[in-house]
Protein backbone atom coordinates (compact mmCIF):
# COMPACT_ATOMS: atom_id res chain seq x y z
CA UNK A 1 0.00 0.00 0.00
CA UNK A 2 3.17 2.31 0.68
CA UNK A 3 4.65 1.70 -2.46
CA UNK A 4 1.16 2.32 -4.64
CA UNK A 5 0.87 5.73 -2.27
CA UNK A 6 4.04 6.72 -3.10
CA UNK A 7 4.14 6.26 -6.67
CA UNK A 8 0.51 7.77 -6.26
CA UNK A 9 1.87 10.82 -4.68
CA UNK A 10 5.36 11.38 -7.02
CA UNK A 11 3.35 10.64 -9.96
CA UNK A 12 0.58 13.88 -8.77
CA UNK A 13 3.90 15.90 -8.04
CA UNK A 14 5.08 15.06 -11.25
CA UNK A 15 2.11 15.96 -13.25
CA UNK A 16 1.71 19.32 -11.40
CA UNK A 17 5.14 20.73 -11.41
CA UNK A 18 4.55 20.17 -14.97
CA UNK A 19 1.60 21.62 -15.21
CA UNK A 20 2.45 24.21 -13.37
CA UNK A 21 6.14 25.09 -14.94
CA UNK A 22 4.11 24.42 -18.44
CA UNK A 23 1.99 27.63 -17.30
CA UNK A 24 4.44 29.80 -15.25
CA UNK A 25 6.85 28.78 -18.49
CA UNK A 26 4.21 30.93 -21.25
CA UNK A 27 6.23 34.01 -22.32
CA UNK A 28 4.65 37.13 -22.04
CA UNK A 29 4.18 37.42 -25.77
CA UNK A 30 2.61 34.39 -26.03
CA UNK A 31 0.52 35.25 -23.25
CA UNK A 32 -0.51 38.71 -24.65
CA UNK A 33 -1.34 36.91 -28.43
CA UNK A 34 -3.47 34.54 -26.42
CA UNK A 35 -5.40 37.45 -24.82
CA UNK A 36 -5.52 39.10 -28.18
CA UNK A 37 -6.85 35.95 -30.02
CA UNK A 38 -9.14 35.76 -27.15
CA UNK A 39 -10.67 39.14 -28.29
CA UNK A 40 -10.72 39.04 -31.31
CA UNK A 41 -12.88 35.77 -31.35
CA UNK A 42 -14.81 37.10 -29.19
CA UNK A 43 -15.80 40.31 -30.99
CA UNK A 44 -16.29 37.95 -34.06
CA UNK A 45 -18.86 35.86 -32.52
CA UNK A 46 -20.90 38.69 -30.80
CA UNK A 47 -21.37 40.27 -34.14
CA UNK A 48 -23.69 37.75 -35.80
CA UNK A 49 -26.05 37.19 -32.25
CA UNK A 50 -25.92 41.55 -32.25
CA UNK A 51 -26.85 41.78 -35.98
CA UNK A 52 -29.73 39.39 -35.40
CA UNK A 53 -31.02 41.17 -32.42
CA UNK A 54 -31.16 44.70 -34.46
CA UNK A 55 -32.58 42.78 -37.59
CA UNK A 56 -35.96 41.47 -34.97
CA UNK A 57 -36.25 44.86 -33.21
CA UNK A 58 -36.26 46.26 -36.50
CA UNK A 59 -38.69 43.46 -37.93
CA UNK A 60 -40.91 44.16 -34.48
CA UNK A 61 -41.16 47.72 -35.47
CA UNK A 62 -42.82 47.43 -38.60
CA UNK A 63 -45.35 44.63 -37.50
CA UNK A 64 -48.72 45.32 -37.31
CA UNK A 65 -49.40 43.62 -34.31
CA UNK A 66 -46.80 45.96 -32.45
CA UNK A 67 -49.23 47.73 -29.83
CA UNK A 68 -48.98 51.65 -30.63
CA UNK A 69 -48.20 51.95 -26.71
CA UNK A 70 -45.65 54.63 -27.00
CA UNK A 71 -43.79 53.21 -23.90
CA UNK A 72 -43.26 49.85 -25.64
CA UNK A 73 -41.95 52.22 -28.14
CA UNK A 74 -39.47 53.77 -26.27
CA UNK A 75 -38.41 50.84 -24.28
CA UNK A 76 -37.82 49.32 -28.30
CA UNK A 77 -36.00 52.22 -28.87
CA UNK A 78 -33.92 51.85 -25.90
CA UNK A 79 -33.10 48.70 -26.84
CA UNK A 80 -32.30 49.59 -30.43
CA UNK A 81 -30.04 52.61 -29.31
CA UNK A 82 -27.87 49.83 -27.07
CA UNK A 83 -27.82 47.34 -29.63
CA UNK A 84 -26.04 49.98 -32.11
CA UNK A 85 -23.51 50.83 -29.59
CA UNK A 86 -22.48 47.60 -28.76
CA UNK A 87 -22.15 46.75 -32.74
CA UNK A 88 -20.15 49.41 -32.85
CA UNK A 89 -17.93 48.77 -29.72
CA UNK A 90 -17.38 45.53 -30.71
CA UNK A 91 -16.88 46.52 -34.69
CA UNK A 92 -14.26 48.84 -33.10
CA UNK A 93 -12.74 45.97 -30.27
CA UNK A 94 -12.33 43.55 -33.35
CA UNK A 95 -10.32 46.24 -35.42
CA UNK A 96 -8.02 46.67 -32.71
CA UNK A 97 -7.26 43.42 -31.90
CA UNK A 98 -6.67 42.65 -35.42
CA UNK A 99 -4.51 45.64 -35.58
CA UNK A 100 -2.54 43.68 -32.69
CA UNK A 101 -1.88 40.88 -34.10
CA UNK A 102 -1.08 42.40 -37.45
CA UNK A 103 -3.97 40.22 -38.81
CA UNK A 104 -5.36 43.38 -40.78
CA UNK A 105 -3.53 43.82 -44.18
CA UNK A 106 -2.92 47.34 -45.04
CA UNK A 107 -1.61 47.87 -48.90
CA UNK A 108 -0.57 51.56 -49.64
CA UNK A 109 -1.44 52.25 -52.91
CA UNK A 110 -1.62 55.17 -54.67
CA UNK A 111 -4.56 57.33 -54.74
CA UNK A 112 -6.62 60.37 -55.16
CA UNK A 113 -7.94 60.85 -50.96
CA UNK A 114 -10.15 64.27 -52.18
CA UNK A 115 -12.96 62.50 -53.43
CA UNK A 116 -12.60 59.97 -50.56
CA UNK A 117 -12.55 62.92 -48.64
CA UNK A 118 -15.68 64.32 -50.03
CA UNK A 119 -17.63 61.13 -49.31
CA UNK A 120 -17.02 61.22 -45.71
CA UNK A 121 -17.46 65.11 -45.31
CA UNK A 122 -21.34 64.02 -46.94
CA UNK A 123 -21.73 61.21 -44.65
CA UNK A 124 -21.63 63.44 -41.75
CA UNK A 125 -23.27 66.18 -43.41
CA UNK A 126 -26.49 65.26 -41.94
CA UNK A 127 -25.02 64.65 -38.56
CA UNK A 128 -23.97 68.25 -38.62
CA UNK A 129 -27.45 69.91 -39.87
CA UNK A 130 -28.94 68.32 -37.38
CA UNK A 131 -27.25 70.03 -34.74
CA UNK A 132 -26.91 73.73 -37.55
CA UNK A 133 -22.98 73.01 -37.38
CA UNK A 134 -21.69 74.61 -40.25
CA UNK A 135 -19.17 72.13 -42.28
CA UNK A 136 -16.61 73.80 -44.40
CA UNK A 137 -14.18 71.37 -46.61
CA UNK A 138 -10.97 73.37 -47.56
CA UNK A 139 -8.95 71.29 -50.02
CA UNK A 140 -6.69 71.34 -53.30
CA UNK A 141 -8.12 70.56 -56.47
CA UNK A 142 -6.46 66.47 -56.08
CA UNK A 143 -4.79 65.31 -53.16
CA UNK A 144 -2.47 62.03 -54.89
CA UNK A 145 -1.30 60.24 -51.66
CA UNK A 146 0.11 56.89 -51.16
CA UNK A 147 -1.83 55.19 -48.28
CA UNK A 148 -4.60 52.42 -47.98
CA UNK A 149 -8.09 54.26 -49.13
CA UNK A 150 -10.67 52.89 -46.38
CA UNK A 151 -8.20 53.06 -43.18
CA UNK A 152 -7.59 56.95 -44.25
CA UNK A 153 -11.49 56.97 -44.91
CA UNK A 154 -12.02 56.04 -41.18
CA UNK A 155 -9.59 57.90 -39.78
CA UNK A 156 -11.22 61.10 -41.43
CA UNK A 157 -14.69 60.07 -39.82
CA UNK A 158 -13.77 59.45 -36.27
CA UNK A 159 -12.76 62.50 -36.73
CA UNK A 160 -15.33 64.42 -38.16
CA UNK A 161 -18.15 62.20 -35.97
CA UNK A 162 -15.82 63.43 -33.05
CA UNK A 163 -15.60 67.37 -33.91
CA UNK A 164 -19.46 67.33 -34.71
CA UNK A 165 -19.87 64.89 -31.15
CA UNK A 166 -18.17 67.28 -29.44
CA UNK A 167 -19.17 70.80 -30.50
CA UNK A 168 -22.53 72.23 -29.59
CA UNK A 169 -25.37 73.50 -31.80
CA UNK A 170 -24.87 76.23 -33.86
CA UNK A 171 -21.15 75.68 -33.84
CA UNK A 172 -18.18 75.45 -36.94
CA UNK A 173 -16.06 72.58 -37.86
CA UNK A 174 -13.61 72.81 -40.28
CA UNK A 175 -11.60 69.67 -42.50
CA UNK A 176 -8.60 71.02 -44.45
CA UNK A 177 -6.39 68.93 -46.72
CA UNK A 178 -3.02 71.23 -47.20
CA UNK A 179 0.01 69.28 -48.73
CA UNK A 180 3.96 70.59 -49.77
CA UNK A 181 6.37 68.52 -51.21
CA UNK A 182 6.99 66.01 -48.24
CA UNK A 183 3.68 65.52 -46.37
CA UNK A 184 -0.16 66.02 -46.26
CA UNK A 185 -2.02 67.60 -43.19
CA UNK A 186 -5.09 66.92 -42.20
CA UNK A 187 -6.74 69.57 -39.72
CA UNK A 188 -9.75 68.91 -38.27
CA UNK A 189 -11.35 72.36 -36.19
CA UNK A 190 -14.21 72.58 -34.10
CA UNK A 191 -15.77 74.88 -31.34
CA UNK A 192 -16.17 72.46 -29.18
CA UNK A 193 -16.37 71.69 -25.30
CA UNK A 194 -12.63 71.53 -25.47
CA UNK A 195 -10.16 69.17 -24.36
CA UNK A 196 -8.69 69.33 -20.48
CA UNK A 197 -4.90 69.91 -21.44
CA UNK A 198 -4.07 66.98 -18.69
CA UNK A 199 -6.22 64.72 -21.40
CA UNK A 200 -4.77 65.82 -24.76
CA UNK A 201 -2.11 62.96 -24.55
CA UNK A 202 -4.34 60.04 -22.90
CA UNK A 203 -7.83 60.34 -25.10
CA UNK A 204 -5.37 58.62 -28.18
CA UNK A 205 -5.37 55.49 -25.49
CA UNK A 206 -8.07 52.94 -25.27
CA UNK A 207 -10.96 53.53 -23.54
CA UNK A 208 -10.08 56.55 -22.61
CA UNK A 209 -12.65 59.18 -21.90
CA UNK A 210 -12.00 62.68 -21.10
CA UNK A 211 -15.91 62.88 -19.52
CA UNK A 212 -17.26 59.33 -19.50
CA UNK A 213 -20.60 60.48 -18.68
CA UNK A 214 -20.69 62.43 -21.23
CA UNK A 215 -18.94 60.74 -24.09
CA UNK A 216 -20.95 57.82 -23.36
CA UNK A 217 -24.72 60.00 -23.10
CA UNK A 218 -23.01 60.78 -26.97
CA UNK A 219 -22.87 56.95 -27.75
CA UNK A 220 -19.02 56.57 -27.71
CA UNK A 221 -17.16 54.48 -25.79
CA UNK A 222 -13.19 55.73 -25.76
CA UNK A 223 -12.11 53.82 -28.95
CA UNK A 224 -11.94 56.04 -31.57
CA UNK A 225 -8.74 57.68 -31.25
CA UNK A 226 -6.95 54.68 -30.69
CA UNK A 227 -8.25 53.43 -33.66
CA UNK A 228 -7.16 56.79 -35.56
CA UNK A 229 -3.81 56.51 -33.73
CA UNK A 230 -3.05 53.39 -34.99
CA UNK A 231 -4.36 53.99 -38.39
CA UNK A 232 -1.90 57.07 -38.46
CA UNK A 233 1.17 55.17 -36.94
CA UNK A 234 0.88 52.40 -39.87
CA UNK A 235 1.10 55.62 -42.54
CA UNK A 236 4.48 56.50 -40.53
CA UNK A 237 2.63 59.82 -39.89
CA UNK A 238 1.86 61.77 -36.44
CA UNK A 239 -1.62 62.82 -34.57
CA UNK A 240 -1.83 65.78 -32.07
CA UNK A 241 -4.42 68.07 -30.58
CA UNK A 242 -4.51 71.49 -30.09
CA UNK A 243 -7.29 72.62 -27.66
CA UNK A 244 -8.77 75.24 -25.18
CA UNK A 245 -11.47 74.25 -22.82
CA UNK A 246 -14.73 75.75 -23.93
CA UNK A 247 -13.54 77.27 -27.42
CA UNK A 248 -12.48 74.16 -29.05
CA UNK A 249 -10.06 71.91 -30.63
CA UNK A 250 -7.62 71.33 -33.59
CA UNK A 251 -6.82 67.64 -34.61
CA UNK A 252 -3.63 67.70 -36.91
CA UNK A 253 -2.78 64.96 -38.71
CA UNK A 254 0.47 64.58 -40.85
CA UNK A 255 1.04 62.09 -43.35
CA UNK A 256 4.25 61.12 -45.34
CA UNK A 257 2.40 59.87 -48.32
CA UNK A 258 2.89 62.04 -50.96
CA UNK A 259 2.82 60.27 -54.10
CA UNK A 260 6.14 60.44 -56.06
CA UNK A 261 6.59 62.10 -59.37
P1 LIG B 1 -15.41 58.43 -27.94
O1 LIG B 1 -16.10 57.27 -28.55
O2 LIG B 1 -15.60 58.53 -26.45
O3 LIG B 1 -15.68 59.71 -28.64
P2 LIG B 1 -12.66 58.67 -28.87
O4 LIG B 1 -11.51 57.73 -28.68
O5 LIG B 1 -13.03 59.02 -30.26
O6 LIG B 1 -13.87 58.03 -28.08
O7 LIG B 1 -12.34 60.01 -28.07
C1 LIG B 1 -11.82 59.90 -26.75
C2 LIG B 1 -12.22 61.11 -25.94
O8 LIG B 1 -11.57 62.26 -26.45
C3 LIG B 1 -13.71 61.43 -25.98
O9 LIG B 1 -14.42 60.69 -25.03
C4 LIG B 1 -13.72 62.92 -25.67
O10 LIG B 1 -13.63 63.10 -24.26
C5 LIG B 1 -12.41 63.41 -26.29
N1 LIG B 1 -12.59 64.02 -27.62
C6 LIG B 1 -12.36 63.47 -28.83
N2 LIG B 1 -12.57 64.33 -29.83
C7 LIG B 1 -12.95 65.48 -29.25
C8 LIG B 1 -13.31 66.79 -29.75
N3 LIG B 1 -13.32 67.08 -31.05
N4 LIG B 1 -13.66 67.74 -28.82
C9 LIG B 1 -13.63 67.48 -27.50
N5 LIG B 1 -13.30 66.28 -26.98
C10 LIG B 1 -12.97 65.29 -27.82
Amino acid sequence: VLVILAILFFGVALFMSRYMSKKAMIPISQAFARQREFVGDASHELRTPLSIMLSSINAIEMTDSMEEDPFVRKLLLNMKTEVKRMTKLVSDLLVLARSDSGIIEHQLKPFDFRPAAEKVVESVYPLAQEKKISLDFDTPSAVPVSGDPERLTQLLYILLDNAIKYTPDEGKVNLSLTMDKRELSITVQDTGIGIEPEDCTRIFDRFYRSDKSRSRAMGGHGLGLSIAKWIVTIHGGTIGVDSKLRKGSTFIVRLPIIQEG
